[in-house]
């Protein structure tokens, strides 16, 4: 059963080195899935790339960076009283770590537990509303510090248009806060989704904050076209229409070859929505055509002879049964299918990269 991402390898390394270029200053994120290479394969990879500092989103995800990456490792999901119940604080702690801070009343029991000289930097509250201090509490951050060493602010932000705009108002309002005289060195200014161009003009406007971007997907995942996923062909059968086949035993609306290829619900496959047939509009528009959504099938992910093709049933745990319809050129059985996946959702059996 082998769902297998292959990567262009010459290919996405020079998209890894030309980004890494492109965005001066660079935090590469290594979080989740890994972004569908893995996380212990990222950490190794942004060693080569020459990165000082990579982030990680959760304190867990320590354990499969830290040994692998040389450098900084920034935690992103902010600290709270009770991580240390998911991971040893000899790990938490690690001297290369760099703390997230985003609300007041955490200080308190972080300098009671926090080793000597542990670093942080405070994230504001954006127009994303998930975590951050509110600018008008900076003043009590900085009462509240003790002897945490801050580097500087960080702030997350949505995909959206004006995010230049509010990383700006966010630098000023960092910048006159009480808590600048406190940072140790060059302030640093973490931001996420911003262009290149718009991290040069951040920059350019603020030269007393070291801007930095931290990117994934635009770093790991830019270049589409170096990667394909496929799943392989184990069996196919030919059914008549009204035949019922499937744990469900559903009748088929048409005639055709059924394929079982591999991919399924432990690989992600089928867990989004489908791509088709999703709004009422288009649902009506696929009745009308006689389609087979109209018959209560959803799209899968897998093409065959250049479509995508129907499931005939949900995705099983590792394999999935898809219908091509008669007419259509039906591939063997060991032979490799293409499919369009997400990659952030999308765990492969093998990461062929060269
Ligand atoms: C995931 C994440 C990023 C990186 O997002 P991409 O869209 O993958 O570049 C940056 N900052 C924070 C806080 C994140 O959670």
């Amino acid at each position: 059963m082998t769902l297998t991402l292959h990567v262009d390898g010459e290919r996405w390394r020079s998209h890894l080195r030309g980004t890494a270029e492109l965005y001066d200053g660079i935090i590469p994120v290594i979080k989740g899935n890994g972004y569908g290479f893995g996380n212990r394969a990222l950490a190794r990879r942004a060693d080569w790339l020459g990165a000082d500092t990579v982030a990680v989103g959760t304190y867990a995800e320590l354990i499969d960076v830290l040994p692998r990456f040389g450098g900084d490792v920034h935690v992103l999901t902010p600290w709270r009283p009770f991580w240390t119940d998911t991971i040893r604080p000899e790990r938490m702690y690690d001297p290369r770590v760099v703390h997230t801070v985003s609300r007041i009343e955490d200080l308190a029991p972080m300098r009671a537990e926090a080793p000597e000289g542990t670093r942080i930097v405070v994230e504001g509250e954006t127009a994303m509303a998930r975590h951050g201090v509110d600018q008008h509490a900076l003043t009590s951050v900085a009462d509240e510090l003790g002897d945490l060493v801050l580097l500087g602010f960080s702030i997350h932000l949505p995909l959206s248009e004006a995010n230049l705009a509010e990383a700006d108002r966010w630098a000023a309002v960092f910048e006159a806060s009480k808590l600048a005289p406190r940072v140790t060195g060059t302030p640093v200014f973490t931001v996420s989704h911003l262009s290149d161009r718009e991290v040069r003009a951040l920059a350019e406007r603020r030269p007393g904050l070291r801007v930095r971007p931290r990117v994934g997907t635009a770093l790991w995942l830019g270049d589409r076209g170096a990667f394909r996923v496929t799943g392989v062909v184990t069996d196919r059968h030919v059914v008549e229409r009204g035949e019922r086949i499937g744990y469900r035993q559903r009748p088929m609306p048409v005639g055709g070859t059924v394929l079982i290829v591999s991919g399924g619900t432990s690989h992600g496959i089928g867990l989004e929505a489908p791509s088709s047939a999703v709004t009422l509009k288009q649902r009506a528009t696929s009745v009308a055509k006689g389609s087979l959504g109209a018959a209560g099938l959803a799209l899968s992910p897998f093409l065959v002879a250049g479509k995508q093709r129907w499931f005939v049933e949900p995705p099983h745990m590792q394999a999935s049964m898809i219908l091509v319809p008669s007419g259509t050129a039906v591939p063997e059985v060991g032979e490799e299918v293409e499919l369009d996946v997400r990659m952030t959702t999308t765990t492969f059996d093998v990461v062929d990269l060269p």
